[in-house]
């Protein structure tokens, strides 16, 4: 790959720089890429109507093949050109949740190359509501391809730094809108089958959506513990968001929970992943609190953060709190347990 110098540069979403979203707009329709914000993580954007375009972006990213991108529209007119068929749920959910962290799968219409859908028939559409990213999009084209601007594997980005970690010298630009306001992807669902299922949990929980539809399903791929189960959206499969260090989860009661925690927090540069309730129950190993469990949303704004900066710290060893409310809850332990491949712990068992 050639090696690019990357520009960063500030953008204030309150009073958008016209030249700079052309100049992106301008590197997009091009086929280069552009990282920019959304209300969810940063996003890698490029053309998605461009095979050419959507194969750099599986390169800088270091991203399988087989793990399709997203793309980003900015107004409802753009999904017809797109999507080969909307039902009704999908313009029920547009109208509830869009523009925002809700992403649908539909049947794909021919303009859609393969090389987006990593080969599959189907295309995931969202429309964010963040202004500088639907600024972006409509410059770019109106359809941009936007996985989160991390190396495949990694913690996805919540500040235009992380994104320069990872992605500096490799990409032209990145639009440092500052931190994005959610932390966590977007919810996936698909309305291909007939009842719609969750492909992915996000900001955007079940109850909301059955909330709008009555009818919803999880994807049993997520939930089962059994190997042989996948989940059907294929980027769900592979071990994601993870820091360097080895990462438990630990589920029980606080008290069970801090007291394994601090057996094992001794003699390791060990990382503790705490909330603000609980920070007080950790003497020792190096601390973070993540949010608070008052208000999840401030966990998923700094989950991937706090895991980062563990990264930055070089700790060998994290323990985690969990979080298991059935609102945000379910998208934050997602994303924990993909970051710890699934190593948990019952506290309430492992009482030495
Ligand atoms: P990211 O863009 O990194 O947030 O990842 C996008 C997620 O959407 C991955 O888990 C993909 O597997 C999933 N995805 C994208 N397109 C489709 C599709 N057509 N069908 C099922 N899952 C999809
Ligand atoms: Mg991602």
């Amino acid at each position: 790959m050639i090696i690019l110098h990357t520009k960063v540069i500030k953008i204030d979403r309150e009073q958008i720089d016209a030249s700079v979203i052309s100049e992106a707009g301008q590197i997009l329709k091009e086929g280069g890429l552009v990282a920019f914000p959304t209300e969810t993580v940063y996003g890698l954007g490029a053309n998605a109507l461009d095979e050419e375009a959507a194969a750099k972006v599986y390169a800088a990213k270091g991203r399988p093949s087989d793990n399709p991108l997203i793309v980003h529209i900015a107004d409802m007119e753009s999904l017809a050109g797109i999507a080969r068929q909307v039902p009704e749920a999908a313009h029920k959910l547009a109208e509830a949740f869009w523009p925002g962290p809700l992403t649908m799968i539909f049947p794909k219409k021919e303009a859609v190359p393969c090389g987006t859908t990593g080969g599959l028939a189907t295309v995931a559409v969202r429309m964010p509501s963040d202004e500088i990213a639907r600024a972006v999009i409509r410059s770019g084209g109106g359809y941009i391809a936007a996985p989160s601007a991390n190396t495949s594997g990694r913690p996805s980005p919540t500040l235009a730094a992380h994104v320069k970690e990872d992605m500096d010298g490799k990409i032209p630009l990145i639009l440092d809108g500052g931190p994005v306001q959610i932390g966590l992807e977007s919810t996936i669902v698909d309305l291909t089958e007939e009842i719609p299922v969750i492909l992915r949990p996000g900001y955007i929980t079940l109850e909301m959506i059955k909330g709008v539809l009555g009818e919803v399903k999880m994807d049993q791929g997520l939930l089962s513990e059994d190997p042989l189960v996948h989940p059907k959206a294929p980027g769900m499969k592979y071990r994601h968001y993870a820091p360097r260090a080895d990462l438990k989860v630990v589920e029980g009661p606080a008290k069970d929970v801090a007291a394994y925690i601090n057996r094992r927090a001794a003699d390791r540069k060990t990382g503790i992943i705490c909330t603000e309730e609980t920070r007080h129950c950790y003497a020792c190993g190096m601390i973070k609190c993540v949010g608070t469990r008052t208000d999840e949303r401030s966990v998923a704004e700094h989950l991937y953060e706090v895991l980062r900066a563990f990264d930055e710290e070089g700790v060998e060893a994290i323990y985690s709190e969990s979080f298991d409310s059935p609102g945000l809850g379910q998208a934050i332990m997602n994303r924990l347990l993909k970051a710890a491949g699934h190593q948990r712990i019952d506290a309430s068992k492992e009482k030495s």
